[in-house]
């Protein structure tokens, strides 16, 4: 029997409507707006792109929103100065730097300079270091879909073989450190993993997040096993497909997510999943 899709679209439709409700709770119970303050450095298509959707979400989530567009040329000192206006202002409680920044920007240095309280990418050290000592903290916004997912989809991973593809520190790695807090033997494989085959056959939940159109084939998938797929990756005739071979592994897996509608759409509802966190934590 096919696997069961993992529709990402309608599990962050449903996060997206407990999220409206929330606002709508914060400000009428302490005139609190969830608030988020992105700045946007250059022109490129993609980052453009993702910005207008992240304001398009926080417009229809009901959020206060500001968002900084300014040139390519601006220099660090005043990116920096634009985190710091941000960390100051009560309104904005999660603060979001769009990368890549220009080559002349410190990317780290700008990232390092935000409030950990408003770090909604959950890319500061503070909050990636409590992550591993399992602390409150931010969690990264694609890693923390990737769980959401898993939860949603009713998958105890205790106990369970979870391997992971990819060490990024955007995503293998905290996926690998949730994993591990959701109490999975957790095995993280990389380019230099000698039998990516064997590993990944052991895994009885597989995340990929490598970036190779098509990586994992359904022969390298243990019979039954729940496959989270991250990649995002464009092919010939401009089709987006993820790491993992969906035809072949399909026909495997117990349940697996589709590329795209499955990932993808959880990452921007996870960042103002944080953002209204960030708004509540100013409560207590
Ligand atoms: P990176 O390029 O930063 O990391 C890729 C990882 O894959 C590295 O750890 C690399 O190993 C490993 N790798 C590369 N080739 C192989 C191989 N042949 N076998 C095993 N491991 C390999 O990518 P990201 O983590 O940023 O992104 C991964 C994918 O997820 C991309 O397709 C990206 O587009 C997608 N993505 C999707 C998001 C979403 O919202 N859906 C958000 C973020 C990313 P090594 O460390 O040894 O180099």
């Amino acid at each position: 029997m096919p696997a069961t899709i993992i529709d990402g679209k309608q599990v962050s439709a449903s996060i997206r409507a407990e999220l409206a409700k929330k606002v709508e709770e914060l400000k009428a119970r302490h005139g609190l707006t969830p608030g988020i303050g992105v700045i946007l450095v250059g022109d490129d298509p993609a980052s453009q792109s993702y910005v207008k959707s992240k304001e398009k979400t926080a417009h229809e989530l009901g959020f206060h929103s500001e968002t900084l567009r300014v040139p390519a040329e601006t220099s660090e000192a005043e990116v920096l100065r634009m985190v710091e206006d941000f960390n100051r202002d009560p309104k904005v409680h999660g603060i979001l730097v769009q990368l890549p920044l220009p080559p002349h920007i410190d990317e780290n240095k700008v990232l390092y300079a935000i409030d950990p309280k408003k770090d909604v990418d959950g890319f500061h050290p503070v909050n990636i270091g409590r992550l591993h000592i399992g602390e409150d903290c931010f969690v990264p916004c694609t890693p923390a879909g990737v769980i959401e997912l898993l939860d949603r989809t009713g998958v105890d991973l205790k106990g369970k073989n979870a391997v992971v593809v990819g060490r990024s520190n955007i995503v293998g790695k905290p996926v690998a450190m949730l994993l591990l807090g959701r109490h999975a033997t957790v095995t993280i494989c990389h380019s230099r993993t000698r039998d990516l085959a064997a590993e990944c056959r052991r895994a009885d939940v597989l995340v990929a997040a490598v970036g190779k159109a098509r990586l994992i084939t359904g022969d390298m998938i243990k019979p039954g096993a729940v496959i989270i797929d991250v990649g995002v990756n464009r092919v010939e005739g401009g089709k987006l497909v993820g790491d993992v071979d969906f035809e072949s592994a399909v026909q495997v897996a117990s349940a697996i997510t589709p590329v795209p509608g499955g990932v993808g759409p959880m990452t921007i509802c996870m960042l103002m999943k944080n953002t209204v966190l960030a708004a509540e934590r100013t409560l207590r």
